[in-house]
């Protein structure tokens, strides 16, 4: 372990923050690097528990070996604890920067809410591999001669391709957009992940032969009946873009829009592309000096409440229908479960108004431009409380209440009744395949990340992606090396 004494002698620290008013002038990561003393100082906190919660399915969703890597880096074998890290997850500088940790929840420590800062250590052991060049291609010294297809270049197609090369397929990814990284690339502004940390993991994968086919829409520019013909398997990770409907009066208003566009828009302007996606094709939508009204409570809406800052928005009002949750969780009750808590992102923190148990009514407008946002309190059950409707002057409203499943246009309408739908009760509609072999009802057909669990997280993504890798070198070999 660490050091056996370090979790009495050493207090948590967290990586810092520029302040909010110098980071909102740029889109650029803003956290402040620990050295690389400060994080050996951190990882001499873990306890090394015998049950490490962290770890498990508690905790980490890829199970990343926390309590091992965390005395490596408190003795100082970055390379050791680069190479442990790798053996669960590709991309451990994607995790260490957005990921919500649920591994810091399930620490032992965090029974005093002094967690270990497990995924500043994530970040660290990533960047310093790569400042010290461990971070090389890992070509597979066997070829097998099969060729897999991947639909999809996010991180469940990335994670997924490079597990499947380095078992020794020739592997191709075919993406929509005119860049690899799905999500992570458009969806996540730069402020929380860069994006030269893509393209420096897509260099590695091309060293390894993974061969990249950007503006290939699969159903529309090539078939998947193509694909499937030509490919020993095919693994579809699409995603689920479909934004949830809200069905609110005056969607229809200008400066009322869905948060994809908004945010892929303002993700290629930072990238130097032209603003147009294949998939959000828009007019610019620009929000400084505006008003912002953001409906819904989740990380999209979060990450358009920091764009609109950084573009110079007045005032920027998010809106959450639940009710405000508590300050602290009750850790007998929920530990070491993810608890529902009041959690402040860094975006609100840079000075958005939040509104809870609030219910949106209407956008309304005058000569066919948004005004403002009628909105009513609710009751815990979401229903309106009469008498307390109000209005909030809004130039531009985002709507992010979350997503109902993959993009319907492309293998979906191609593969028409063939490819199983799961429909649930709010309407989403997600792949149907299971976590053991990742198989789809179409023959040759696998399927992993969004398009196959939902709209969901990094780490989910990557562990999925690693997984039907496995599944699919199992099915082309008869058995497989690849860990699940
Ligand atoms: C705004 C936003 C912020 C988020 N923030 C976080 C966060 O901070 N932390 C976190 O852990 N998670 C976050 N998430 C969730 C996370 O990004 C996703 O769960 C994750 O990216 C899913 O990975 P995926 O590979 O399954 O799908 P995606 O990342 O969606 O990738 C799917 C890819 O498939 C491509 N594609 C789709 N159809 C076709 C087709 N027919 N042909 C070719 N290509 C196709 C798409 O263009 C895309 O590149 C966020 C999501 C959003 C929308
Ligand atoms: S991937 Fe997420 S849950 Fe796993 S160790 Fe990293 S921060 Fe924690």
């Amino acid at each position: 372990m660490g050091k056996v004494t370090g979790f009495l002698e050493i207090d948590r620290q967290v990586a810092k923050y520029q302040t909010a008013s110098d980071r909102i002038r740029h889109f650029r990561e803003f956290t402040i690097p620990m050295s690389d003393a400060e994080v050996q100082k951190q990882a001499a906190r873990c306890m090394d528990c015998g049950i490490p919660f962290c770890h498990g399915d508690t905790g980490c969703p890829v199970h990343n070996q926390i309590p091992d890597w965390n005395d490596l880096v408190y003795n100082g074998n970055w390379k050791e604890a680069i190479r442990n890290l790798h053996s669960t997850n590709n991309f451990p500088e994607f995790t260490g920067r957005v990921c919500p940790a649920p591994c810091e929840d399930g620490c032992t420590l965090n029974l005093e809410d002094i967690p270990v800062t497990i995924k500043t250590i994530e970040q660290a052991i990533a960047d310093k591999a790569y400042e010290m060049g461990f971070i090389v291609p890992q070509p597979a010294t066997v070829k097998t001669g099969k060729r897999v297809a991947v639909i999809g270049s996010g991180p469940a197609g990335m994670a997924a391709a490079q597990q499947l090369a380095r078992a020794g397929h020739d592997v191709h990814v075919y993406e929509r957009e005119s860049k690899p990284g799905g999500l992570l690339r458009y969806g996540i502004p730069d402020f929380k992940m860069e994006k030269n940390f893509i393209d420096r993991r897509v260099e590695q994968m091309q060293g390894e032969g993974v061969t990249f086919h950007c503006c290939f829409n699969v159903g529309l520019d090539i078939t998947v009946e193509k694909l499937l013909a030509e490919h020993d398997a095919v693994l579809y990770c699409g995603g689920s873009e479909t934004p949830r409907e809200a069905g609110i009066p005056g969607v229809e208003l200008g400066g009322v829009h869905d948060a994809m566009p908004y945010l892929v828009q303002q993700n290629r302007r930072v990238g130097r592309e032209n603003i147009e996606s294949v998939a959000w094709p828009s007019d610019p939508i620009l929000a400084g000096g505006k008003h912002v009204v953001v409906v819904g409570g989740g990380d999209t809406a979060s990450d358009c409440v920091g764009t609109a800052f950084r573009q110079g928005a007045v005032r920027v009002t998010q809106l959450d229908i639940r009710p405000r949750p508590p300050e602290k969780e009750d850790k007998m009750a929920v530990w070491p479960f993810w608890p529902s808590k009041m959690r402040t992102s860094s975006s609100q923190a840079e000075g958005a108004v939040r509104e809870f148990q609030v219910g949106t009514l209407e956008f309304v407008g005058e000569d066919g431009h948004l005004t403002g946002v009628k909105c009513v309190q609710v009751d815990e059950k979401r229903h309106p409380i009469a008498g307390t409707e109000f209005i909030i002057k809004a130039d531009l409203a985002f709507i992010a209440i979350g997503f109902r499943g993959p993009m319907e246009e492309g293998v979906l309408s191609e593969l028409g009744e063939k490819l199983t739908i799961n429909t649930d009760r709010r309407g989403s509609k997600n792949v149907v395949a299971n976590t053991d072999d990742y198989k789809t009802s179409v023959d040759k057909l696998w399927s992993a990340g969004d398009v196959r669990r939902g709209q969901s997280l990094v780490v989910w993504a990557i562990r999925e992606g690693r997984q039907a890798a496995r599944a699919i070198d199992e099915a082309l070999m008869g058995k497989t090396v690849l860990p699940r």
